[in-house]
């Protein structure tokens, strides 16, 4: 019987005004900024000739520590190849029911093929939507991250633009002499990003530093590839 107590604690409250449940978009003002590091889901990137980045290597999944990663490689067709390496992905899983977004995955991959959006409002009503697909993950042919049906991409226009950032620091141990050298491949959609500035508030590089860096590339573009307003 004692679980009537529960329902009178119930019948109190009926007919009272006073709500518990908040709509965090609608009673809070609306959804805030997301920060430029935010570990969302993830995306499969392309390069900007639209060739996959995956490789297949299967770094992520050994690195990952909550083993919810499937990768299976498979030897590029030699007249039709999907990545610029030996093998891709041809199979690339992950499950979200177990991933806790911690970006060792980001870190570990060799060719930057999977980043995290900052997309992380999304939910599921069984196990099998939960399981992304490699045809999920991948980029579109804009080199922008799938919409799928259960995911609230409301709030687009502010997370897109940085959909795919790299989380690792820009500058080889993140020491800002480094700042202003590109570490970014091109990218399908983003063409190649420019280092984020101001990760530390160490003194500008020295001419030493340009001599012994091992970061590939030229000096940045100065802005960013514009993100297609269509999207
Ligand atoms: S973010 Fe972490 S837990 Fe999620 S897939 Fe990557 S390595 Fe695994
Ligand atoms: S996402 Fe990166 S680490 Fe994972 S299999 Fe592809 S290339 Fe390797």
């Amino acid at each position: 019987m004692g679980y009537l107590g529960g329902f009178l604690v119930t019948l109190r409250q009926i007919g009272k005004r006073q709500r518990v449940t908040r709509n965090y978009v609608k009673d809070e003002g609306g959804k805030s900024e997301k920060p430029m590091r935010r570990h969302g889901r993830h995306v499969l990137n392309r390069y900007e000739d639209g060739m996959e980045k995956c490789i297949g290597c299967e770094l992520c999944a050994g690195v990952c520590p909550a083993r919810c990663i499937y990768v299976r490689g498979e030897d590029n067709p030699p007249d039709a190849p999907v990545s610029p390496g030996e093998r891709y992905g041809f199979v690339y899983e992950i499950n979200y029911l177990r991933c806790i977004h911690c970006d060792l995955c980001v870190e570990a991959c060799p060719t930057e093929a999977i980043t995290e959006s900052k997309l992380f409002e999304f939910s599921f009503t069984n196990r099998r939507d939960a399981i992304y697909t490699r045809d999920e993950l991948l980029v579109d042919d804009e080199g922008l991250p799938k919409r799928l049906p259960w995911e609230d991409w409301s709030d687009a226009a502010a997370i897109v633009p940085n959909t795919s950032a790299w989380m690792r620091a820009t500058a080889p141990n993140g020491d800002a002499s480094y700042e202003g050298r590109v570490a970014w491949s091109g990218e399908l959609g983003f063409g190649v990003r420019p280092p984020e500035a101001g990760q530390s508030a160490s003194p500008p590089r020295s001419e030493t530093a340009r001599e012994t860096s091992d970061v590939i590339g030229d000096e940045p573009p100065g802005h960013p590839e514009p993100w297609r307003a269509a999207h």
